[in-house]
């Protein structure tokens, strides 16, 4: 955990948060300043700073919990598909330096812009 990670908080539970997905080692919860109405971030429980410092042993989980998300946000009907983003660097607009893959709902016609 570290000191004054915003995601390591929300991890430990410190700072109580609504989570719409649980496993071992990544949480989900809906992001405070969502692009689309389901909006999730997938996060690890661990600290990493970005998706370069993640060990691969972890991959196959995180891809489950990132489908697990999307999947979630098709079938309850909020979505048609969604978007996989992740931001790697403050030039890549990275602003929590703590491993994240965002989960963006998609609905035909939404005016939602990815890089804008
Ligand atoms: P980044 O630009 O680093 O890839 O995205 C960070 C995301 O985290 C942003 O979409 C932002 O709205 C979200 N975020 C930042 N702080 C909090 C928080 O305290 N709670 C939640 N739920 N989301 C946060
Ligand atoms: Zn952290």
């Amino acid at each position: 955990m570290e000191d004054d990670c915003i995601f390591c908080k929300i991890a430990s539970k410190e700072i109580s948060k609504d989570l719409v997905y649980e496993d071992e080692n990544f949480i989900g919860f809906l992001d405070i300043n969502p692009r689309a109405d389901g909006h999730t971030l997938i996060v690890s429980k661990k600290h990493y700073k970005s998706l370069l410092d993640i060990p691969n042993s972890l991959g196959n989980e995180l891809q489950e919990a990132v489908k697990k998300a999307g999947l979630d946000l098709i079938n309850s009907g909020k979505a048609e598909g969604f978007n996989v983003l992740v931001n790697v660097g403050e030039v890549a607009d990275q602003v929590v330096h703590h491993l994240h893959i965002h989960v963006i709902p998609r609905n035909d016609g939404d005016s939602v812009r990815l890089f804008s």
